[in-house]
């Protein structure tokens, strides 16, 4: 078992999930509807995230963080999810950050980084993405080119969370351009955009546009544009070495994918919820809807396939707690848990037909969330592409 494994305790574990239920109940779902639609970024619930430890919750607490196991964290995840799905990317983009911080970063980093994230006073996003390289990343263009002390950054990241309302990020960029293969030029910089003590902004680095989404509203996605921004390369170079970003970017997917898997499960929980309780209230031709077998059959379905996602996310959770290399079991979750996602918004809109496309009842937002899940974090292509490769690799003939 890894140290977190060992640490989060099945007391610890329930400690945790009844302070974030009460949170849920008592918080957010009270203002999730209206802020969801006004797509307004909840400043008061990022307080109360800050209070429940969230944006330290997967780092150590050698570093002031909770140290919860995945295992936890995705319990965690699906159950804010359940509420509302986009409050768990405000903090797990800043996690992802974090962690490149806590695995990859040299002591003087991570003992001038780890510190400031956990508490949320310093929030960030992770900057892979770019107009012209999603999945394929080993074709970004941001560049870092060493001056003296410093790095000079130039280029520009797109779709990325927390971009906006974060004050840092870890970012991909390319050292060395004429590198062979293309990965042995790509390295990790942790960027701040505003002074981390005085909080002043910093010149070099804006915000382009705040993207306008389909649904997953509330956390601002956007671009970072960097112009000759200058930033210390002792503080700023993850690991202190050259050449190791695309191993810290790929390598924190894992963790990532968990997540994304946990939200998926949230919202298919939701989906399943809702239309359990609807079907039995609705009645058409003298009886309520979930006595049609048409229904019964929808109904089945979904609750099997809701429970077979969350059966592999707890799966790719444990494996991981185990301290194993699980990109075929953390694609497994991925692909399936957000497939089923969608999937399930959709068949509980038409199960509550017209009342499900409307802005007043929450299925329509599942529908609209659901489809970031199979995109975000690798594409549902990608995953089946690992998925088989990995198959082939742990089954050589
Ligand atoms: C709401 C939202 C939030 C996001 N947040 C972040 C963030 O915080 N940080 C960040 O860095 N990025 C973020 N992203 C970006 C996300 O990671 C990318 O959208 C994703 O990696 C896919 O890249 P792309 O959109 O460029 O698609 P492309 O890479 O252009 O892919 C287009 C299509 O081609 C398919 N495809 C591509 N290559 C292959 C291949 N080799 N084999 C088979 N099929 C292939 C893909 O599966 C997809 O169907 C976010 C995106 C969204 C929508």
């Amino acid at each position: 078992m890894s140290a977190a494994a060992d640490r989060m305790t099945a007391h610890d574990d329930g400690l945790i999930l009844d302070a974030i239920d009460k949170w849920l109940e008592q918080k957010v779902k009270p203002v999730a509807m209206e802020l969801e639609h006004d797509d307004v970024y909840p400043e008061s619930l990022v307080e109360d995230m800050k209070e429940l430890g969230l944006f330290g919750a997967l780092i150590d607490p050698e570093w002031g963080g909770l140290g919860m196991s995945a295992t936890t964290y995705a319990k965690v995840v699906a159950r804010i999810s359940e509420e509302w799905m986009s409050l768990t990317g405000i903090f797990n983009s800043h996690l992802m950050m974090a962690l490149v911080v806590q695995r990859f970063g040299t002591d003087e980093q991570k003992t001038y980084w780890l510190p400031k994230f956990v508490t949320g006073e310093l929030r960030g996003a992770l900057g892979l993405t770019e107009p012209d390289a999603g999945t394929d990343l080993q074709s970004i263009r941001t560049t870092a080119r060493r001056d003296g002390d410093d790095y000079v950054v130039n280029g520009t990241k797109t779709w990325i969370s927390n971009a906006i309302e974060g004050h840092c990020v870890a970012l991909l960029v390319k050292t060395d351009l004429d590198a062979k293969p293309r990965y042995k030029g790509m390295s990790m910089l942790i960027v701040p955009k505003i002074d981390p003590e005085t909080r002043a902004s910093l010149p070099g680095v804006r915000n382009g546009r705040k993207l306008d989404k389909l649904g997953y509203k509330g956390i601002d996605s956007g671009e970072f544009v960097f112009e000759d921004y200058h930033c210390n390369a002792a503080r700023s170079l993850v690991g202190g070495v050259e050449g190791q970003g695309f191993f810290m970017a790929t390598g924190g997917l894992e963790i990532g994918r968990i997540n994304v898997a946990a939200r998926a499960v949230g919202v298919s929980r939701r989906a399943l919820r809702e239309s359990v309780a609807y079907a039995q209230v609705r009645k058409t031709m003298g009886k309520p809807i979930c006595e049609h077998q048409a229904i019964q059959l929808k109904l089945g379905e979904m609750a099997t396939k809701a429970r077979a996602a969350e059966l592999l996310v707890e799966d790719a959770a444990r494996l991981y707690d185990t301290g194993a290399r699980v990109d075929m079991e953390a694609g497994m979750a991925k692909y399936f848990a957000s497939e089923t996602a969608a999937e399930l918004a959709f068949e509980a809109m038409r199960i509550h037909g017209a009342y499900g496309y409307s802005k007043e009842y929450p299925i329509e937002r599942l529908y609209r969330d659901a489809p970031l899940m199979c995109i975000g974090e690798g594409t549902n292509e990608m995953q089946r592409i690992i998925i088989a490769k990995q198959l082939v690799k742990r089954n050589p003939v």
